[in-house]
């Protein structure tokens, strides 16, 4: 083998999938050797044989719509898939038999990442996606979150209802997944009863906005099998990149930290990691917001207390009760020289014993789409701040 095969062949090993220091080590090459660079590159791929410059002009529209098509799809593509993808959808009239091998290696490669039960990806696949979202996040100083999903309960439920009322169960909370994660998500299942959500370019707030829609969602199904109906609840936890971990081991171990506080404090409920690190906007108040009652589980608390800090998510204030962590409130704050006080559903984030108090932290849940709190931009509109 010439010496410079073996050079392009050692930057193909050392190829991790979409990393851009392989494409740069490549352009180096050619610029040191010339550009039989990329006839040798394009050959080792694909088998086909194109002139330097035939080459170098088909390696950059590879890379041109392997980019394109990683926009749309919201994650990375192997340097195979990419290649495959070109001369067999965007280059036509280049079929010959290595790429359409290729092809069909790469459907088959489609199918080992898919779970036979739920037709979610598996774990495998969660495993290259996940890297590959933290790869394009490092690149591009963005941000992504990870909901992780474990059933509540659920070797209870298999020896009531039997392990194909467990399985059915598993497929409906799949489906449910499916149809509520937004087309840029990708729904995997962990293992077992554990299931996993790739939320791109998701900060936790709104992750959690997502998720409890989710939780909501499979709360109110009503299962059957066998004449039988039954429910399923599940329990989850959320971490996010960069603020949780900068690898993927970290950022899954915080997930399920995350998760087993949300089984620890009673199920059907989600946690996100870290409530009190949550990079908000906070606003310094006085006087001005007084939380009038808190209502836990249909319980309401008149508190009368004043808010010491209120955020575009969230708000802090002193209580004598305690609230637990991760439950739903609805809150009812008034503002000064406003008559009507302004009710919100919200998630107590963060409780914080004193001596005669306690310090409340609730994140607000009534997030749109673009992640924008409706109630606290009322709530500041009435402040006179926004
Ligand atoms: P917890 O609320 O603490 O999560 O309780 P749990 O019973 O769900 O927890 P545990 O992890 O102990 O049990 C999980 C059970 O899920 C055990 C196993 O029998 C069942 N399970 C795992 N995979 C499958 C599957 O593919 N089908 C069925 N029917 N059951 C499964
Ligand atoms: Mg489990
Ligand atoms: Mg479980």
């Amino acid at each position: 083998m010439s010496d410079l095969r073996e050079k392009v062949i050692d930057s193909l090993d050392s190829n991790e999938d979409g990393n851009f220091i392989f494409f740069n080590s490549i352009t180096s090459l050619a610029k040191k050797e010339g550009e039989q660079v990329y006839s040798i590159l394009l050959n080792v791929l694909t088998q086909l044989e194109f002139s330097p410059e035939d080459a170098k002009k088909n390696w950059n529209r590879i890379i041109e719509h392997k980019e394109k098509l990683e926009t749309k799809l919201s994650h990375d593509i192997s340097l195979m898939t990419a290649v495959c993808y070109y001369f067999s959808d965007v280059e036509k009239n280049i079929n010959t038999p290595a790429i359409i091998e290729l092809k069909m290696l790469e459907e088959t490669k489609k199918q080992s990442h898919s779970d036979g039960l739920t037709g979610l990806f598996n774990r495998r696949y969660f495993d290259e996606a996940l890297q590959g979202e933290m790869n394009r996040a490092q690149r591009y100083n963005g941000c992504f979150s990870i909901f992780f999903i474990d059933l509540d309960n659920f070797k209870k439920l298999n020896d009531t209802y039997g392990h194909q009322a467990g399985d059915l169960t598993l497929k409906v909370v799949a489906e449910i997944l499916q149809a509520m994660k937004r087309t840029e998500d990708t729904a995997c299942r962990y293992g077992g009863e554990e299931l996993v959500l790739i939320l791109p370019e998701t900060e936790k707030m709104n992750a959690l906005v997502i998720a409890e829609r989710i939780r909501k969602k499979v709360e109110e199904a009503v299962l059957e099998f066998e004449g039988k109906t039954f429910n399923v609840t599940l329990s989850g936890g959320i971490a996010s990149y960069p603020a949780d971990g900068k690898e993927a081991q970290e950022l899954v171990h915080a997930a399920d930290v995350a998760l087993y506080q949300a089984k620890e404090s009673g199920r059907n409920r989600i946690f996100i990691h870290d409530f009190e690190k949550r990079h908000y906007l906070r606003i310094g108040i006085s006087e001005e917001v007084q939380v009038q009652s808190v209502t836990e589980n249909l319980n309401p608390k008149e508190l009368s207390t004043q808010g010491k800090n209120v955020s575009s998510s969230g708000i802090l204030f002193e209580s004598p009760v305690a609230f637990k962590i991760g439950s739903q409130v609805q809150i009812a704050l008034s503002i000064k020289g406003q008559a009507d006080p302004l009710t919100v559903n919200a998630q107590v984030a963060r409780v914080e014993s004193f001596d005669s108090y306690f310090d409340i932290g609730v994140a607000f849940l009534d997030m749109n789409d673009s992640g924008e709190s409706e109630f606290s931009k009322t709530l500041l509109q009435n402040l006179g701040i926004s």
